[in-house]
């Protein structure tokens, strides 16, 4: 009999989305050079929005669903890969214009895989994710505008979800005084688990607010836009920097100009699907270095493979704390 493997398929027929799990034969699998066997995927925001089709992030008739995926390398008709490498794929348009990682076995373009450094196996790539790798994205590019850990707080947004502990774990463990900003206050003493110094009311800064406020940041992460990243771009002290790569709470941006001329503030996109594979290896060698893994453990949860399709409510809803894991199964 033909092997066939499980896999959970998006299909568009007249506009809509419908979302469930099929048997693939290896001819329907994806194309490539390379071919996978997937060990773990992840749930992250983007592959809520993607199942439950709130943005169109599908853009084919019919794909694979899942940005990120983690396994061994079962064949491969690329220098660069080997029979047994350890790989990782976040992005590059995977569940956007080709397949996805929840899929037993993938077949793919090797240009968007990366080896995974030693010290991170496929269950901790994974717990990363794509969430976690941006979290690193954001932190190096703070590093790169001179944020130091003597230049003061650094604000982390969205603090309980995937980017934010990462973010969190990441910062502390570099040495910064991290504030982390939720709406689940009841979630503090995880929070400084992790790391931050501080917790706040993400109330504080999630309705609209003065164009130039107190300064109290020296620098933040942010993966929520409109309000909240309008309200810290005008708490930034002078020269402070913020990364912004999400919209969790919204994708408008109600800003003003008075803290860009008056306090000489950067905001900085952080995209993590189309970043150059030489950032994301060193993402990737920073990861292995600087992240905790008992940390990471800690914020990581685990969801089945086979309840995927009821998954993206929790997290388009705010209901899952850190980062989910899905053990391809
Ligand atoms: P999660 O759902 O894990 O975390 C988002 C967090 O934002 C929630 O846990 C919650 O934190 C907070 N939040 C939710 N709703 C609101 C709201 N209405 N107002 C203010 N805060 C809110 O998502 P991820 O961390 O995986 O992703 C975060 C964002 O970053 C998403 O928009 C995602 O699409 C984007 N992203 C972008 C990438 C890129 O390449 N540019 C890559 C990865 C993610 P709390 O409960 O603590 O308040």
């Amino acid at each position: 009999m033909e092997q066939t493997y499980k896999a959970l398929v998006a299909t568009r027929q007249d506009g809509k989305l419908s979302v469930g799990f099929e048997q693939l034969a290896a001819s329907d699998i994806g194309d490539g050079d390379v071919e996978i066997a997937v060990e773990y995927s992840t749930l992250n925001y983007k592959d809520g929005l993607a199942m439950s089709d709130a943005i169109p992030i599908v853009q084919q008739d019919r794909l694979i669903l899942g940005i990120d995926m983690a396994g061994t390398v079962a064949s491969s008709d690329n220098p660069r890969f080997i029979v047994g490498d350890k790989v990782v794929m976040n992005g590059y348009g995977a569940s956007e214009t080709h397949h996805g990682g929840y899929t037993q076995r993938l077949r793919t373009n090797a240009d968007y895989l990366v080896k995974l450094p030693a010290g991170i196996n496929t269950r901790q790539a994974m717990a990363i994710g794509t969430a976690g790798y941006t979290a690193m994205l954001s932190v190096m590019r703070l590093e790169k505008m001179d944020v130091r850990p003597e230049s003061g707080v650094v604000l982390v947004t969205g603090a309980s979800g995937g980017v934010g502990t990462v973010a969190i774990s990441l910062l502390s463990a570099l040495g910064y005084r991290v504030t982390a900003s939720t709406g689940r206050l009841q979630e503090a003493d995880f929070l400084k688990g992790l790391g931050a110094s501080d917790v706040i009311n993400r109330a504080e800064l999630s309705e609209p607010g003065e164009m130039m406020q107190a300064p109290r940041w020296a620098a933040a992460v942010d993966s929520c836009g409109s309000h909240t990243l309008a309200n810290v771009i005008a708490q930034l002290h002078y020269s402070g920097v913020v990364t912004a790569c999400g919209l969790a709470q919204g994708l408008d941006l109600p800003a003003n100009m008075m803290p860009f001329a008056l306090r000489n503030v950067s905001l900085l996109g952080v995209d993590s699907v189309h970043a150059p594979m030489s950032l994301r290896e060193e993402a990737w060698g920073r990861l292995a270095k600087d992240l905790d893994m008992a940390k990471l453990e800690a914020l990581t949860v685990n969801i089945p493979f086979d309840d995927l399709p009821v998954a993206p409510g929790k997290i388009l809803q705010g209901q899952i704390r850190g980062r989910a894991v899905v053990e391809i199964t």
